[in-house]
């Protein structure tokens, strides 16, 4: 048999691309992409997007793969921006950030550390990608901060002809609403310009209190803090509380054998063991639930921001979260308490409770209003869907927003009538991406179809 040349054995090397299965965080959604491109920069990118366009190809951005739903699923072409995580300018005094979309939240608030900045407020990890975060409003918790988005200045946005489009406030004051929580509906952005503030350090204690010690003095114990998490353990009275300030004062990290014993052991170690071992024997879950909050001590750390924040989470699991109106939380809670008894429910993961300022990005889960959000969990391999249907039936309730991230059965019919600037999104979506490139299953069912094309 004749030898192919080398340079055409190059050639079919980089032609023929092998297909890569892609699997997010929980390992619960999976797809197989024609191909997955990896641009090393804006130009990369560029032409990445171009050669789909040309080829048929629909696209879709993948940051770290944290989202519980099909929101990154595609058999078009994946982006993967794992080499675009180059921070490029940072003006200390203004606070001001360049940075590319792909960089982890953990490498750029270590970077930004060293420039004496710090984002304003942080969620419970900082695995995710900035872009992946930004695009389904993550969120920390805190009445006086917003949403991750609402930092984003300006960004850099390659729409389905591969064209670069700048956006911020001044230039088009529609698309940079629509843009900062986007869903990967309007193109692949390429990076941003976030507005950072000086470093600062948390002071943060974790205790278990009686649930209706606290949930009677919620609006005070929300107020006083600049972060106030409640974690509502189920099956018990009781509930564990994040609450958080910021200060000035000198560093005083944990002990390694506190850390140990709260971070690896009881958050991780054994609520993996204990949720496992109740989803084999759920009659068991009440039990359970009792001898773990009974082992949770109180936890105090005084640190940079940043490393406050940010927690392992080494159990995997699936997530429901639904921002409600903050005025309901208290009762939105309650009845969440409730239904876990009354039904039974083997779930040892607690209920998360969460507060955020109003937003204006057109699907911020938080616009317009102050919000709570509220967070069911569920260990993968145990059954979540009727607990998660059941949750959201209470969540409709009360106009409740899903994470864009995290699992719902809404559709755009239902969200519509509950995002007062739905039709301004989509007059951005229309002009950005009238074809439909970006647009998946995921997008197709919760955004609608766009404007060129039936899904
Ligand atoms: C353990 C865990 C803890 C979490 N904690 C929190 C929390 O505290 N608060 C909270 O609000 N959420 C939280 N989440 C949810 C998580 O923050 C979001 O799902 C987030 O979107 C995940 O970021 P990612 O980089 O993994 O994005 P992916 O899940 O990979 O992608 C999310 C979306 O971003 C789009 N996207 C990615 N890159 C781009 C780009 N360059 N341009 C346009 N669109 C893009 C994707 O297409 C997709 O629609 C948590 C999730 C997990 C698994």
């Amino acid at each position: 048999m004749a030898a192919i040349p080398r340079t055409l054995c190059t050639a079919l090397v980089k032609e023929t691309t092998v297909a890569e299965k892609w699997r997010n965080w929980a390992r619960q959604q999976a797809c197989v992409p024609a191909r997955v491109e990896r641009p090393a920069d804006e130009e990369q990118l560029s032409a990445a997007i171009k050669r789909a366009a040309r080829e048929g190809l629909r696209v879709r951005a993948v940051g770290s793969g944290h989202s519980f739903t099909d929101t990154c699923l595609t058999d078009g072409v994946m982006i993967d921006q794992t080499g675009m995580q180059r921070v490029l300018g940072v003006d200390r005094a203004t606070g001001l950030v360049r940075v590319e979309a792909g960089v982890k939240l953990h490498r750029l608030t270590a970077e930004l550390h060293q420039h004496g900045l710090a984002l304003e407020n942080q969620g419970d990890i900082d695995t995710q990608s900035l872009a992946g975060a930004l695009a389904t409003a993550t969120h920390g918790t805190g009445e006086r901060f917003r949403n991750l988005s609402a930092n984003v200045v300006g960004c850099r946005l390659v729409t389905a002809t591969g064209d670069v489009v700048e956006i911020d406030e001044a230039r088009d004051p529609d698309a940079w609403r629509a843009a900062r929580v986007s869903v990967g509906a309007l193109g692949v952005i390429s990076s941003y310009t976030l507005r950072c503030v000086p470093a600062f350090r948390i002071h943060r204690i974790d205790e278990v209190r009686p649930a209706t010690e606290v949930l009677v003095d919620l609006d005070r114990l929300v107020a006083e803090h600049d972060h106030f998490e409640v974690m509502a353990l189920p099956h018990t009275d009781k509930v564990l509380t994040y609450a958080s300030q910021r200060t000035d004062r000198p560093a005083a990290p944990p002990g390694r054998l506190a850390a140990w014993w709260n971070d690896d052991l009881l958050s991780n170690a054994g609520l993996g063991a204990a949720c496992h071992f109740g989803r084999l024997f759920p009659g068991a879950v009440p039990r359970v639930a009792r001898a773990l909050t009974g082992v949770i001590g109180r936890y105090e750390q005084l640190n940079d921001s940043h490393r406050v924040y940010a927690h392992k989470r080494r159990v995997r699991f699936t997530e429901m979260e639904y921002a409600i109106p903050r005025v309901h939380a208290v009762e939105a809670l309650e009845r969440v308490r409730a239904l876990i008894v009354a039904r039974w429910i083997p779930v040892l993961f607690p209920i998360e409770v969460r507060f955020t300022a109003p937003d204006d990005a057109f699907l911020s889960t938080a616009y317009g209003r102050d919000t709570a959000y509220i967070a069911v969990h569920q260990v993968v391999r145990a059954e979540y869907e009727p607990f998660f249907r059941a949750v959201e039936a209470i969540m409709d309730e009360y106009e409740g927003r899903p994470h864009w991230g995290k699992r719902h059965f809404q559709s755009a019919a239902t969200l519509a009538a509950r995002y007062p600037a739905w039709q301004d999104f989509q007059a951005v979506r229309a002009r950005l991406d009238p074809h439909g490139l970006f647009t998946n299953d995921y997008v197709a069912r919760v955004l609608g179809a766009p404007a060129g094309r039936e899904a």
